[in-house]
Order: C-alpha cells, then sequence, then structure tokens
C-alpha cells in the first residue's frame, strides 16, 4: 500500500463480514442457573475486550430461582441488561439496585468487590445478558464502581422498520449512556422488522459481534451474507460499516463492538488479570476479605 494512502471521504465504507458463527453452549453458574454461554465458552473463549456473554432466558422458576449468592470480580467489568424479569442487586461497597425490564446495570469490579444478583420473582420469565468487558492493565485495580441505567434513560431510534436501543456507543445521532474510555464500547439492542434492513457505522478497528436473540438476522455484504440464528453469535470481520437485514421475519439482536487492549489475558472464574501471579493475588486477597 503506498505510503500516502490514508482514509478518503469520498470512498466507499468497508462493510463487515462474518468470519465465523459460534452457537451459545447450554450451561449452568451462580448457584445453578441454566443459562446460554455464548462468549467464554471452548469455541469462543474471548472476543478481545470480551471475557464472556450469557443469555438467560426461562419461565421456568427452577432454572433461575437460585440466582448468584455472594461471589467476587476484579479485573473487568460486568454489564447486565434485563429483557423481562427482575433481579435484585447488593455488594460490599454499600450499592443496592432493582433490575427491572429494559434496564441495564454497568458495573466496575475494578481491584474487587463482592456481590449478588438475585431474581425479585418466584414465577414467570426472567431474560436478559450479562456481557464482561475487559479492564486494561493500568485499570485493573482502578476503584470499583457501579452503575443502575433506567429504561426511560437508554435512548431508542425508531425510524420505520427497525428500532435501535442505544446502551452504549453511539447511532442515529444519540449516544448511550454508557461510557468506557479505554474500549469504547458500543452497545446496541436492534429490533428489525420482517423484511428489513438497517445499517450501523461502527470504529473501524473494534472487535465486533452481532447476537442473534429473536428469530434470525442476515449479516454482511450485499454479495455473502450469512444467516446468524437465535442463540448464535456472528464474529464479524473489521470494516466501518454493519449491514443486516431481517429476511424471515423480525429479527432481534444485540450488536456490539469494543476497543481490542491486546493485553495477556489470565483468568481463573471472577477474576481476569494479566499474569498468573496477579489471579494468586485476587484470591489472597478475597480468601483474606480485601476485596
Ligand atoms: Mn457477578
Amino acid at each position: 500500500m503506498p505510503a500516502e494512502s490514508k482514509p478518503n471521504p469520498a470512498s466507499p465504507p468497508s462493510v463487515r463480514t462474518v468470519e465465523r458463527v459460534v452457537r451459545g453452549q447450554p450451561s449452568s453458574d451462580g448457584a445453578g442457573v441454566k443459562l446460554l454461554r455464548v462468549i467464554g465458552s471452548a469455541a469462543l473463549p474471548d472476543l478481545d475486550p470480551f471475557l464472556l456473554l450469557d443469555e438467560f432466558h426461562s419461565d421456568e422458576a427452577d432454572d433461575y430461582i437460585a440466582g448468584f449468592p455472594a461471589h467476587p470480580h476484579r479485573g473487568f467489568e460486568t454489564v447486565t441488561y434485563m429483557l423481562a424479569g427482575r433481579m435484585r442487586h447488593g455488594d460490599n461497597q454499600g450499592n443496592k439496585g432493582l433490575l427491572g425490564p429494559g434496564s441495564v446495570q454497568w458495573m466496575t469490579a475494578g481491584r474487587g468487590i463482592v456481590h449478588s444478583e438475585m431474581p425479585e420473582q418466584e414465577a414467570g420469565l426472567m431474560w436478559g445478558f450479562q456481557l464482561w468487558v475487559n479492564l486494561p492493565a493500568r485499570d485493573k485495580l482502578t476503584a470499583p464502581r457501579y452503575q443502575d441505567i433506567a429504561p426511560e434513560l437508554i435512548p431508542e431510534v425508531q425510524p420505520p422498520g427497525f428500532k435501535v436501543r442505544v446502551i452504549a456507543g453511539e447511532f442515529g445521532g444519540v449516544r448511550g449512556p454508557v461510557q468506557a474510555p479505554t474500549t469504547a464500547p458500543v452497545y446496541l439492542d436492534v429490533r428489525l422488522d420482517a423484511g428489513k434492513g438497517f445499517e450501523a457505522s461502527l470504529p473501524e478497528s473494534h472487535n465486533a459481534f452481532v447476537y442473534a436473540y429473536e428469530g434470525a438476522a442476515t449479516v454482511g455484504e450485499e454479495a455473502s451474507t450469512k444467516a446468524v440464528n437465535r442463540g448464535e453469535l456472528a464474529v464479524l470481520s473489521r470494516g466501518s460499516l454493519l449491514r443486516a437485514s431481517a429476511d424471515g421475519g423480525a429479527a432481534r439482536f444485540l450488536l456490539v463492538a469494543g476497543r481490542p487492549l491486546n493485553e495477556p489475558v489470565a483468568r481463573y472464574g471472577p477474576f481476569v488479570m494479566n499474569t498468573q501471579a496477579e489471579i494468586r493475588q485476587a484470591l489472597v486477597d478475597f480468601q483474606s476479605g480485601r476485596l
């Protein structure tokens, strides 16, 4: 490529394509909550800077009632997004919150937090997602932070044919309430009407994925699209534009992107650091009550 080659504002955008499709794996976590592990499984251990994506979706109380009793985290951020049902959060920093349908909880574990995430219902549908976003080495021991974002604080863009809730990043001229400076995440919840299409600009070098949670989305550029079915995650190529359509009925999916950290990842359960020595330190700190 010639040295003077620069992005030309008049040149066409590079459309992201589907590099691979990964199916979520039925799994169980916490005190026995059934879920679909989409990132963080053997098939897709991580997608820098994303370390884990779980979908929990059940109207059988036995699948979720045990919840996630007190457990620690260190070194990353957790993002919980609820579609249905209620979860009660409490932590050792004194934060309390009730997460209801359409709300988001963004928690920066930083140097350490011990929290519980328990269902606030004994029956009915519980449906939502938890995403883990890595922190850069220099922020892994930052002070813990916690924010509950009520549904009405999440802007919606609703032109004919689709609806987008902007949880993080920018879409259609509106900015989502959540910001993380280093990974600069984009987190969109997209609903396409049957037969309709949608385009989103994305930072060119962010890693990105589409996770279909209802119906099927067709993703990619015209000549080489791929179907992403319910329960499947599409890892996207680099590029400045995402194109998706709903060819077989309405589709709902998450479109998530983040700037990769390109740092070593050492993980053990709820701790994600850069080295094994830091993991050992996290265990010692937790066991001696210092989280
Ligand atoms: Mn947790």
